[in-house]
């Protein structure tokens, strides 16, 4: 009796620790990583930490992003970002991580490893690039990327760098650009990122209120950032006043300052950055890899748990919202009486952003 008792237990345990600590072997042909050329090919990969993942949760919070790969600890070198059958992966190495944190005395060193990783993915780099120059400038744009989110996540100039600083005596390689190159690429992530975001707060006023949207009088109205150029005045949105409590609950919780980015047709990332105001106003700006490329008033309502946006034009666009606690919305494209830039049914993940 008793033997049964601790074969079954044996073999539950056995499972269970199957199960919680499934590994799987990956190879990875062509990979961009952290610093320096990995040797392997094949890669035993493990369950990220907790800690792993939320740095990572972090970032793509930050960024506004949905998250489109896979993270694994694994016996790499330090970290990398690949492809294998079709799924994007980072893996890292705990022992690198833990050691690289310690010595650069910053969490930060960390989140840039992962920042870096994922600024591969999310600049649509293809890790089979075997020209060295082209490969050294993936490698600062990752950098520059990171920069950026470092900024974003709160991390000082100082901070953003103590782990590439670490670098130094690597020097140049094959593939990686000398570390000092790197150290400058992130810090212009990181102060690129800095003038955007005081660029918005110096721009910043109260919005009158419009004659016709006096229904929001008992708001106050939130801050809203000037256009450099004039912009022609958006028609009032062409909708029905908000009847019910939803609506208006709804309404209440739009308010306030919203981003998202998605890749285009081209592999281009955009990033949309939406003012919605309490006037029913909303400004919108769109960055093309990092770049302003669009920015227009329009008008905004909701309508039946749908948020209209309307051009100036009068073309309106009509997206459901689900929202995932305060600060995520989920918007999916249901119509639109304009040209339709992204298919219907299209999801755009919003977080809200602090201009
Ligand atoms: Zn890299």
């Amino acid at each position: 009796m008793k033997t049964t008792n601790f074969l079954i237990i044996a073999v539950l345990s056995f499972c269970l620790s199957a199960n919680t600590f499934a590994q799987e072997l990956i190879t990875v042909k062509h990979s961009c990583s952290f610093d320096g050329a990995e040797l392997n090919e094949d890669f035993y990969t493990f369950e990220a930490s907790s800690e792993a993942d939320k740095i990572v949760s972090e970032i793509v919070n930050a960024v506004g992003i949905q998250k489109n790969f896979i993270i694994k600890s694994s016996d790499c070198k330090n970290a990398l970002a690949t492809t294998d059958n079709g799924e994007r992966y980072i893996l890292y190495n705990t022992s690198f991580l833990e050691n690289f944190k310690k010595d650069a005395r910053t969490k930060w060193a960390a989140y840039c490893v992962m920042a870096h990783e994922i600024g591969h993915h999310l600049n649509g780099h293809s890790f089979k690039v075997t020209d060295n120059r082209k490969r050294k400038s993936m490698e600062l744009e990752a950098d520059i990327f990171a920069g950026s989110v470092l900024y974003t996540l709160g991390a000082s100039l100082e901070e953003a760098k103590a782990g590439i600083d670490l670098l130094q005596s690597n020097g140049e390689s094959e593939t990686h650009p000398p570390a000092r190159a790197r150290a400058e690429a992130i810090a212009s992530g990181w102060k690129k990122k800095e003038e955007t975001q005081r660029g918005r707060q110096s721009d910043i006023i109260v919005p009158e209120e419009s004659e016709s949207h006096r229904r929001t009088e008992d708001r106050t109205p939130p801050k809203k950032h000037t256009e450099e150029k004039v912009q022609p005045t958006p028609p009032a949105p062409d909708i029905e006043p908000l009847t019910t409590v939803s609506d208006q609950l709804m309404a209440n919780n739009l308010v306030g300052f919203w981003t998202t980015s998605f890749f285009n047709v081209e592999g281009n990332l955009v990033t949309t950055n939406v003012g919605l105001y309490a006037n029913y106003t909303m400004g919108v700006d769109v960055y093309t890899n990092g770049n302003l490329t669009n920015s227009v008033m329009e008008a905004w309502g909701i309508q039946n748990g749908h948020l209209i946006e309307m051009e100036v034009s009068g073309v309106y666009y009509k997206y459901s919202v689900e929202f995932s606690g305060n600060d995520t919305a989920i918007l999916t494209f249901k119509e639109t009486n304009g040209i339709a830039l992204v298919p219907i049914g299209t999801v755009f993940t919003y977080v809200r952003f602090q201009p």
